[in-house]
């Protein structure tokens, strides 16, 4: 079973995103690398769990077994996406915010509310246009009934007039697992599983690839290279053909040139599809030299049928907004500023050259893959780092 739907978490930070990713998946979503720290590229953690609900007494749940002696019977599968980091935090679900479904928004119970980034958090989400939103307020073990009220009043003032101001309030303890079958419940009501189009174009944002073979390996036993990603639309089949874009670059400055290949094996956490559609993280086994996969060389790529694909930019033209932020004050962009261009997976470098009525356009280092309507955010330089300025879609 492939899981059917994207949550991301958002919240400020210590508020318990990872605990409770945690805690409903039993997995700790590992997303570090020395470019996240650079804080230039994104990198998405997925992590999966089935929800089960139990025909005897009802109740939802993350295991089979429920408390009541009852077998679950298996809903569905939900891949949770975190990413590390306020700054790759809000980059990442921009960027990412096509493959999203729902969002989990959470707040902390001991604290005032809102804090700095739960304000431009609920920006982003507003921005986004993520649909289905259930705002958790977390650490509810750490304060006392009186006070969790209050809480949960400055919450519902905070929400009023916003996107999210009917979406359920759900109180949890990730700690001791407290009212998650509540909130899984809520979700299962809330972030339905969308209609899928079966007949669309196959488009598959590639987040990791790697070389599976150890050193050393046999010749005759090398494992061609494999992709991870999601699909954002349409169906992998086992054995298609796939071709990469934008492909390998042969000399500096040239055009890059697709590659081709073929989906030999198509995983999802360890089980083996047949066909994978949108929802979670996949790993497509591939035919390829592995030297072309390693060390995630081919991120950011968008893999679809070969003759169906969008051509690479060399230049790509953003209608954007500038974000509000309450930690630092951005000065709008500039003709001739670098800027750091991210849509779905891709992170691009480029110059800024030309703007007008809202729209910038953005000449590129090196060409990067991007369709029309594809969520932006824009990063540009202050002081030694490279912050979220703008978001924006492609045009
Ligand atoms: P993130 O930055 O939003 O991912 O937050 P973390 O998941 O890393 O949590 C921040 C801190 O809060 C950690 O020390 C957690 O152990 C603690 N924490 C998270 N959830 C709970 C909870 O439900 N109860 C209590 N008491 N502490 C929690
Ligand atoms: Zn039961």
């Amino acid at each position: 079973m492939q899981a059917e739907i994207n949550i991301g978490m958002l919240g400020h930070v210590d508020h318990g995103k990872t605990t409770l990713t945690s805690a409903l998946t039993g997995k700790w979503t590992d997303t570090h690398s020395e470019e996240i720290k650079r804080g230039i590229s994104i990198r998405l953690g997925y992590a999966d769990f089935k929800v089960f609900r139990c025909p005897k007494c009802g109740k939802f749940s993350m295991s089979e077994e429920c408390s009541c002696g009852g077998k679950g019977e298996l809903l569905r599968k939900i891949s949770i996406i975190d990413a590390p980091g306020h700054e790759t935090l809000m980059t990442a679900v921009i960027a990412a915010s096509n493959i999203l479904d729902g969002a989990l928004f959470l707040i902390a119970a001991n604290e005032q509310c809102p804090q700095p980034q739960t304000i431009e958090h609920l920006i982003v989400l507003q921005s986004m246009g993520v649909k289905s939103v259930i705002v958790v307020q977390t650490k509810i073990d750490l304060v006392t009934k009186e006070k969790a009220i209050e809480n949960y009043r400055q919450i519902k003032a905070f929400l009023k007039g916003t996107v999210v101001e009917t979406a359920p309030i759900i109180p949890v303890s990730a700690h001791y697992h407290l009212n998650l079958d509540e909130l899984v419940k809520r979700i299962e009501m809330t972030i339905k599983t969308p209609e899928r189009d079966e007949s669309a174009k196959l488009r598959i944002y590639i987040s990791r690839s790697f070389d599976v073979n150890r050193p050393g390996a046999e010749m005759k036993k090398l494992k061609g290279g494999v992709l991870g990603g999601s699909i954002i639309q349409g169906v992998l089949k086992k054995g298609e053909k796939i071709e990469i874009r934008p492909g390998v670059v042969k000399k500096a400055g040239g055009a890059p040139i697709p590659i081709l290949s073929e989906a030999q094996s198509i995983m999802e956490e360890s089980e083996s599809l047949d066909a994978a559609r949108p929802g979670g993280l996949i790993a497509i086994g591939t035919t390829l030299d592995p030297s072309l996969t390693k060390s995630d060389a081919l991120v950011g790529s968008m893999v679809g049928r070969p003759g169906e694909m969008p051509d690479a930019l060399s230049s790509i033209k953003v209608k954007y907004e500038m974000l509000k932020r309450t930690d630092l004050e951005i000065a709008p962009l500039r003709d001739g500023e670098p800027i750091v261009v991210n849509v779905h997976t891709a992170t691009g470098v480029g110059v800024i050259n030309g703007l007008a009525k809202g729209i910038v356009t953005v000449v590129l280092k090196k060409p990067m893959v991007a369709e029309k309507g594809g969520r932006v955010a824009l990063s540009k330089r202050v002081g030694q780092r490279w912050r979220l300025a703008a978001w924006g879609m492609v045009v």
